[in-house]
């Protein structure tokens, strides 16, 4: 039976009249799986709650921050403790230093670090500060990647530009895209094809997660890193998904390389909005005031923001929290302790879900950690291209299918799930009891 939606209908009704397209970000107008969106009322652990009531196992998680789950206990009570000691302040607070000494301990090939308050912002920082370093304009991208709304990166993207199929925007001027390259993923060949000495730095998700989750080759990795490198030109990993999400060092842990420059986003901030962009210290130092780069931010390092990043990163690292900031800054040496627990978790419970999952909805999965996909194709997916020949009317069925069960999947065949730590395996059983009826629907 369908669950009533009739206050979300209402209020979808009433967000049309005053914000555009009824929402203040694209993906979550449905408009890749048709019909309209519910309104969340409230969510803890691994749930949502809509405003009639309807429960929901959320496997989008605020699309990645929410590793913990919903409403982590720590979380919550680091930043209720901040905002009563003010919620912004303008100087320098001490919360922004445990954020940083944690986001390089996790990252050693990130020697310093700068707060931003979205992965946008840390992307087009780290592409300015790199054209800075290395005095060059041309940037390389890779097709399907997506890396924020900066005009220079809305050059064949993915994630909402994917599912509204218009690879570039209107209103980002043909003389900035210009000089932003495109490359197919995985296609060892094409690099060479490129003209080095005049990139300033090759962009990627080391991860890709936004046309889908396409697995690397690791060879294709390690090819971009040795030609950077040999013509003087960054490589800059943006691991605003894959960051402390598939290890707590990112992808670079994960496949054993290093990026010059490394932008992050998400989990950084716990839930609230909170960036990074952070790599090798003397391209860092080009950053104002020590340099000519210019960058800033009036909520950069917010308190509130910094508090819910120290408490989801230490409890994902399994440090102990810190209760005041004067306890923080003594306590520096702390998260040297290493602590792999929740990643062996994360693993074991997607794996559970996914063995299971790929036995029951045909076509092509694929899972790296706790982020998963099934591209409904039977054509092999190594690029962006591939991944265009999903069919996405048969995923929107099996999205609503899923969601009228009390499952919410990203609501487009080009994004990916997340599980968190707050899911269970009640949940995993209850999906895949989801999944086994909705296939038959289709
Ligand atoms: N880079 C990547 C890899 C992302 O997935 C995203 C957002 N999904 C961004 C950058 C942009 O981050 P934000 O939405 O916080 O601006």
């Amino acid at each position: 039976m369908k669950p009533k939606r009739d206050l979300s209908d209402k209020l979808w009704q009433e967000a049309l009249r005053h914000i555009p397209g009824g929402v203040n970000s694209p993906v979550r107008a449905f408009r890749g799986v048709g019909g309209t969106p519910f309104f969340t009322q409230r969510a803890k652990g691994s749930r949502l709650w809509d405003v009639d009531g309807n429960e929901y196992i959320d496997y989008v998680c605020s699309w990645g921050p929410m590793i913990l789950g919903h409403a982590h206990p720590k979380v919550v009570r680091a930043v209720q403790e901040a905002a009563r000691d003010g919620t912004s302040f303008g100087t320098p607070n001490p919360r922004e230093i445990r954020l940083a000494q944690l986001v390089c301990e996790a990252f050693p090939s990130i020697q310093k670090v700068r707060f931003v308050s979205s992965g946008t912002e840390a992307t087009m920082s780290a592409i300015r500060l790199a054209r800075g370093f290395t005095k060059r304009d041309k940037i390389l991208k890779f097709e399907g990647c997506y890396h924020g709304h900066a005009d220079a990166l809305l050059v064949k993207a993915g994630s909402g530009a994917a599912t509204f199929d218009v690879p570039d925007s209107a209103g980002v001027p043909a003389d900035f895209a210009r000089n932003t390259l495109t490359l197919p993923l995985n296609d060892l060949a094409a690099i060479d094809r490129v003209n080095w000495s005049e990139i300033a730095c090759a962009i990627i998700e080391p991860i890709p997660a936004n046309m889908g989750l396409i697995p690397l080759r690791i060879e294709f990795l390690k090819k971009l890193r040795q030609v950077t490198q040999n013509n003087g030109a960054l490589l800059l990993f943006d691991e605003v998904i894959s960051g402390f999400r598939v290890a707590k060092g990112g992808a670079q842990e994960l496949y054993g390389l290093q990026a010059d420059l490394t932008t992050l986003g998400k989990i950084i901030g716990g839930g609230l909005p909170a960036g990074a962009f952070g790599g090798r210290a003397d391209v860092m130092d080009l950053l104002a005031p020590d340099g000519p780069v210019y960058q800033a931010g009036t909520l950069s390092g917010n308190p509130l923001a910094m508090a819910a990043g120290i408490a989801t990163l230490e409890e994902l690292f399994g440090l102990s929290g810190v209760g005041t900031d004067r306890r923080a800054v003594r306590d520096l040496n702390d998260s040297a302790r290493p602590a792999v627990a929740p990643y062996q978790r994360l693993e074991r419970l997607t794996a559970s879900l996914c063995d299971e999952w790929r036995k029951m909805v045909p076509g092509q999965h694929a899972r790296i950690g706790s982020l998963f996909c099934t591209f409904f194709t039977d054509c092999e997916v190594v690029d962006y291209a591939t991944a265009k020949t999903s069919d996405t009317k048969r995923y929107a069925k099996f999205f609503h299918a899923m969601l009228d069960r009390g499952v919410y999947l990203a609501p487009s065949q080009f994004e990916v799930g997340f599980l968190s730590l707050a899911h269970t395996e009640e949940d995993v059983e209850t999906t895949l009891r989801a999944a086994s009826e909705a296939v038959r629907l289709i």
